[in-house]
């Protein structure tokens, strides 16, 4: 293992160390309370706020409240309420699609497993990595949304683009009972100080850990 490998590492680990304290109660910020619930919740989020996932998702659970009711819904009913959050054609067509294979192939229930979510339609390694760390504690991946790719790269612990490569470089770096806690305090770090356009560099605590603070425009 290099040098570089190994330094990288260490600043990632004191990264974490950093960022728990930052964000102590860091959480999944959408609501849910089951499996299904998280995993629709999900497909509903990717270019989407989870403000405005959770605006819509009272009212479709209300009324479709497991797999089996999605799985039997009115395409047009689930289009109209998830509409507001984008995309909703597809969306709704992935929901319906990953509850009916639910229903139908897993009992009503959420699979444990990598390889059985990535079956569902609508359902990639970001999202299976959310559903299992969230609904059942099994730390898989690490979820690489926008931010997590955006952070990581600036922070210099990555140098590729890819998300699997990404993930695959984080992986090798961080204690598996932290791969998820580090995706969910990095989004909350990258709303609150290192967003896209403008970081907030000279207020930012990982500043001495960071290669390109400052440079940022
Ligand atoms: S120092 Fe700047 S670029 Fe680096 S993580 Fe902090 S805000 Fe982002």
């Amino acid at each position: 293992m290099s040098n570089k490998w190994v330094s990288k590492q260490q600043r990632a680990l004191e990264i974490l160390i950093r960022l728990k304290r930052l964000y102590p109660d860091a959480g999944c910020t959408l609501n849910y309370d089951t499996p299904v619930q998280l995993l629709v919740a999900t497909i509903l989020s990717a270019q989407c706020t989870d403000e405005r996932v959770n605006m819509v998702t009272p009212e479709l659970f209300r009324r479709f409240p497991d797999a089996g009711a999605i799985a039997n819904a009115d395409i047009e009913v689930l289009e109209n309420l998830v509409r507001s959050t984008g995309f909703y054609r597809n969306k709704a067509k992935n929901i319906r699609g990953a509850c009916r294979m639910i229903a139908n192939e897993f009992g009503g229930e959420v699979p444990k497993q990598m390889e059985k979510l990535l079956k569902l339609p609508g359902v990639a390694r970001k999202t299976a990595n959310v559903v299992l760390a969230n609904a059942y504690g099994i730390n898989q991946g690490v979820t690489v949304d926008t931010h997590v790719k955006r952070l990581t790269q600036r922070l210099g612990l990555t140098e590729y683009t890819d998300p699997i490569r990404i993930e695959r470089d984080l992986i090798r770096m961080l204690p598996q009972e932290d791969w998820e806690n580090w995706s969910i305090r990095l989004i909350y770090h990258g709303r609150a100080i290192c967003q896209a356009r403008k970081p907030n560099c000279q207020d930012c605590e990982l500043r001495d850990l960071c290669p390109t603070s400052g440079n940022e425009e």
